[in-house]
């Protein structure tokens, strides 16, 4: 068969998706400069495809510039076409970046910790999604049966991650129906919202060579399991020594760590607006699902919004300190990993910078996409994360995607979404 070998550069955007264009491979030494052409309508692409609003109409030119380090070339030897592709960062003709580039938006969060701590985050992704490559069959929730009868697809999955410079950590049979996860190691902030865009989709890479489908969406199925992301994370001083935990603080948080939680917690109803960003979010929030629905912090709870992760003593205080992490858990894959990492830490930054207590009563989430975007609107702090052009495009986007199928049924909507994650 006559093939030319083609590579990809994109950006994984605040749909949540990752888009961008091919070109041959040849062409890569003067891409890796160049980038490929971009306009600023496409960050209005909703998860349906449809830009339904905007405020850049037709006109404007941008480069998305590919990130060396964020580089995926990988064979699944089968004989398709590789997964080569390369996440990069939306730029300004000038190479200046452009103020909507989600990846910028991680940036400015890590320089805002940075600033107001002197401290760096490490993060690690966990995602749970539905895999339709088997059958539904009793008793599936984390058993054997149910890894074995996937068949192949972990171990490529696994293979796929590892190919792409991730380190994979573990692949479970989750609780639901035909429900697996993904975890893989912890890395500095931009790394680890990288490998969390890779190792998705590596999933959905893998699933496809199967003919299947690795499925996302925060909830596939009304009334069934929740797909959520958790992210975890901890801080570290500046020669990497691990500050997240101190035995003798609340819950066995050190003062910085604690203040950062409460960050979190304080504008965590409305930064629901950019970690669980799509109506289908609000059906996952819910009680008796394994899932948050108050901005709450709790020692080992898997309801909790904030989870303070065991650690096993066992293994000695060196391992203690540096397993200790705080699990985010308000996060779904709608979400771009850059976006929701990037507001988990510039909520954290301001609880340094502001020397934040654990607010004292605990506030409801917000119960759908529409009230969190109010909450949003009425956040001066997300208005100064975004700046002013991002904030009015990111809640046009999410008020036209709201809009778009509010009259559906749940069991449609959730069909709808399911199609897309
Ligand atoms: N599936 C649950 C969620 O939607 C989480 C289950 C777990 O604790 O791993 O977040
Ligand atoms: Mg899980």
């Amino acid at each position: 068969m006559l093939r030319e070998d083609l590579t990809f550069v994109g950006t994984c955007d605040i749909a949540g998706l990752v888009r961008g264009k091919g070109f041959p491979s040849t062409e890569l030494p003067t891409r890796r400069k160049l980038g490929i052409g971009w306009t600023h309508s496409n960050l209005m692409q909703t998860c349906f495809g449809p830009i339904l609003d905007t405020p850049f109409g037709t006109a404007g030119d941008l480069m998305i510039v590919p990130d060396p380090t964020a580089e995926v070339d990988v064979d699944f030897r089968d004989g398709s076409a590789r997964e080569h592709f390369i996440l990069g960062d939306i730029r300004n003709t000038d190479g200046s970046p452009w103020e909507c580039c989600v990846r910028a938006f991680l940036r400015r969060a890590i320089a805002a910790l940075r600033e107001a701590s002197g401290l760096e985050l490490l993060a690690a992704f966990e995602q749970e999604f539905v895999y339709t490559g088997v059958e539904d069959v009793p008793g599936h929730a984390y058993s054997l049966n149910a890894f074995r009868r996937q068949g192949v697809f972990g171990e490529m999955v696994m293979a796929a991650i590892r190919a792409a410079s991730v380190h994979p950590n573990s692949f479970l049979a989750e609780y639901g129906p035909r429900q697996y996860e993904i975890t893989v190691a912890p890395d500095a902030a931009l790394p680890a919202a990288n490998a969390a865009v890779i190792s998705r989709e590596m999933a959905r890479g893998a699933a496809f060579r199967l003919e299947n489908r690795a499925i996302f969406s925060p909830m596939p199925v009304a009334g069934g399991a929740g797909n959520g992301v958790h992210v975890h994370f901890s801080l570290h001083d500046a020669s990497g020594a691990p500050v997240t935990s101190d035995p003798s603080g609340p819950m066995g948080l050190s003062a910085v760590a604690a203040q950062f939680a409460a960050g979190v917690l304080h504008h965590l109803p409305a930064l629901c607006a950019v970690t669980a960003p799509s109506p289908v979010s609000y059906l996952r929030l819910v009680p008796d699902r394994w899932a948050p629905t108050v901005a709450d912090i709790k020692l080992q709870d898997r309801e909790a919004a904030l989870r303070v992760c065991p650690v096993f003593d066992a293994a000695g205080e060196e391992q203690r300190q540096a397993q200790f992490n705080i699990e985010f858990r308000v996060c779904d894959a709608a979400a771009s990993p850059y976006m929701a990492l990037g507001a988990i830490i510039f909520a954290g930054a301001d609880g340094i910078a502001r020397e934040l207590k654990f607010p004292e009563t605990e506030a409801p989430l917000p119960a759908s996409l529409g009230a969190a975007l109010d909450l949003m609107d009425a956040s001066e702090a997300m208005k100064s994360y975004f700046g002013p052009v991002f904030f009015e495009a990111y809640m046009r986007h999410k008020r036209s995607e709201a809009a778009y199928l509010a009259d559906l049924p749940e069991e449609e909507l959730c069909a709808r979404y399911a199609e897309v994650y």
